[in-house]
């Protein structure tokens, strides 16, 4: 913090993808995040910290089947659930994710196991699991994280040979709109201390190749925090917001113009677009705890409330 700036705000924000989502999940959907962006808020106001914000935000999206995160997620090509997710302490700069995960039904809490107790920031697969067990993180079963209507999805796609995630993902030049669903979750928080983590958590794309890894667990493309600067998490085409790295586009627009998260959130979307046609969301917390979102798919599921509001503010 430099001098004169007042002493930061604590505030959430929370997203649940940003897609098409249809009119008769909304509201399943503006409850999800509403009831997390309340359960990171409640950590806040007892004094916790950012980190045990986002997780618990963020755990509470993977419980909820509406989202695809945790239980509720894709099946991949292969007819199995593997999950991306990671965490960023924007002060530290500590960082833990993991990839291509199976049968976790926190990815988020694997994700800060990572962070606090590993030498290392991303962990893939069978190691990412073997991890998790020697630190007493028990394994789920598969139907622990599958829901009819994931099973009911994937069956449709084994009958579409044609249906490929990058080409459901990008921007139509038509009136036709894209058909890709991404329910992937994310959250920003700030604390009293004037830290700022972010993290995202998510199945990924529906039939996607096994060990497909998107930018979830990337840092800097999915997820990137800054407390000097503000913190994002990002949702939809992973392939090319890993491209356009966009988490760090729009914490460095941020830094190079301080005071506007939501320039910097419609900056980092526009060359999502412009540079790789791709469409998504991202959600912002600047320095002082100002949130801001963007995207550029129909809809986009989020929430936020901090100091002086009474209660959470949600939009789709
Ligand atoms: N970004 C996620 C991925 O590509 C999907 C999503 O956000 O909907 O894995």
């Amino acid at each position: 913090m430099s001098r004169g700036e007042p002493p930061p705000g604590i505030s959430i924000i929370v997203h649940g993808g940003a897609w098409n989502i249809p009119d008769e999940a909304v509201e399943a959907h503006l409850q999800g995040v509403r009831a997390a962006v309340l359960a990171g808020w409640a950590v806040l106001t007892a004094g916790g910290t950012a980190l045990d914000a986002v997780e618990a935000a963020i755990r509470l999206l993977e419980d909820d089947p509406t989202f695809d995160a945790g239980r509720g997620s894709f099946l991949n090509a292969a007819g199995e659930i593997e999950l991306d997710a990671s965490l960023m302490d924007g002060t530290t700069f500590r960082v833990g994710a993991v990839a291509a995960v199976q049968n976790i039904r926190h990815p988020i809490t694997l994700a800060r196991l990572v962070l606090e107790r590993s030498e290392h920031v991303l962990l893939a697969g069978s190691g990412a699991a073997r991890f998790a067990r020697e630190h007493g993180l028990e394994p789920c079963r598969p139907e622990d994280l599958l829901v009819g209507r994931e099973l009911d999805r994937w069956r449709e796609l084994q009958a579409r040979p044609d249906f490929s995630t990058p080409q459901a993902f990008r921007v139509v030049p038509s009136t036709s709109l894209p058909e890709r669903p991404g329910d992937t979750v994310g959250a920003v928080a700030l604390d009293r201390h004037g830290t700022i983590v972010a993290g995202t958590s998510t199945g990924g794309t529906p039939k996607k190749m096994p060990g497909r890894v998107g930018d979830s667990p990337l840092i800097g493309a999915g997820t990137y925090a800054d407390s000097a600067v503000g913190g994002v998490s990002c949702t939809g085409w992973g392939e090319s917001i890993i491209k356009v790295v966009l988490a760090k586009t729009v914490v460095d627009r941020l830094e190079a113009r301080p005071g506007d998260p939501k320039g910097a959130a419609a900056a980092g979307i526009d060359r999502l677009a412009r540079k790789v046609q791709g469409l998504g969301g991202v959600i912002v917390l600047d320095r002082q705890g100002v949130p801001a979102f963007a995207y550029n798919t129909p809809r986009m599921a989020r929430a936020f409330l901090h100091a002086g509001l009474a209660a959470p503010i949600c939009g789709i």
